[in-house]
């Protein structure tokens, strides 16, 4: 049996879970989304996934299509239906269906669609080789703190790794990294802090970062939220991303330079641990 798809308070088969092509969502990118992670069948920091959405929507004007309760009652739903042990839940906003018109239509009706992704997360082989990636021109627009699907620079950029041979690629603005295309970067420097660009409107402020960032305060790591240059991240000890569904993902060559011996590094492997192992006990993080 196929997938069951939500499509704005119906649960229905693939084939039938279909938006009016006047969707603002198709036309303008005028939709934003969320990517919460499952484990064990149980939504992983899915509260701050919900607040960000808000803050998404707010930034936009864009009335929420539902109470958070309503939504979370769905996702709960989905996620039964299609029996999803590990995985992705993926949850989109958009403005609505109105005739074309670039300003905001008066009364369109926020629309809401959402999806599952089965997906092995926890056992990852690129956590154990570590991730190659390049380092490609951030050409993405300037609010990027805003979860929009306007996704074509980054798939650019994802397209880019592809041919280039390597898993991902970091984007990088007046000299300085933002962030990877679907991911937030850092790097760990030879006194062994953690360095991660400061949030503002260049990148999305990671849920997974801020988890992560507690994780490794707690854990007695200094944590320095400055841009670095990929020179810097070249020579850095150590460099990785996070996201919901890499949780912590070392990073090992940076455009054909190895980092260390190559291998990934003990303290990306130890946040990584700390992560699964906190999210494995506690949906909110
Ligand atoms: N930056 C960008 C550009 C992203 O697309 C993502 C993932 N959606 C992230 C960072 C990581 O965010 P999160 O930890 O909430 O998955």
């Amino acid at each position: 049996m196929g997938r069951t798809f939500y499509v704005n308070g119906e649960f229905v088969a693939e084939q039938n879970a279909k938006i009016s092509v006047l969707d603002r969502g198709f036309l303008f990118a005028d939709a934003v989304y969320e990517v919460s992670t499952v484990l064990k069948g149980k939504l992983i920091d899915n509260k701050a996934h919900l607040r960000r959405l808000a803050r998404s929507l707010a930034e936009l004007s864009m009335a929420p299509p539902y109470a958070d309760d309503e939504i979370l009652a769905a996702q709960m739903k989905l996620l039964e239906m299609n029996e999803i042990d590990e995985g992705l839940l993926y949850l989109q906003v958009s403005r609505g269906v109105a005739d074309r018109d670039f300003a905001y239509p008066a009364n369109a009706k926020s629309s809401l669609v959402m999806f599952t992704q089965e997906k092995s997360l926890l056992d990852s082989p690129m956590a154990k080789q570590g991730m190659h990636i390049i380092s490609i021109p951030d050409q993405r627009w300037k609010r990027r703190d805003i979860k929009t699907v306007g996704l074509l620079a980054p798939s650019m950029g994802k397209q880019a790794a592809v041919d280039a041979g390597v898993h991902d690629a970091w984007m990088v603005e007046d000299g300085l990294v933002t962030e990877g295309t679907s991911n937030n970067a850092y790097i760990v420097t030879h006194d062994k802090k953690i360095q991660t660009r400061h949030l503002g409107h260049e990148i999305l402020s990671g849920i997974t970062r801020t988890a992560v960032l507690k994780f490794a305060k707690a854990a007695g790591y200094t944590v320095v939220e400055e841009p670095f240059t990929i020179e810097a991240a070249r020579k850095a000890s150590e460099a990785f991303i996070t996201s919901a569904s890499s949780f912590v993902m070392p990073v090992v060559n940076i455009d054909g330079v190895s980092l260390g011996d190559g291998n990934p590094g003990p303290v990306s492997l130890e946040l990584r641990q700390i992560y699964i192992e906190t999210a494995l006990q506690h949906q909110d993080l």
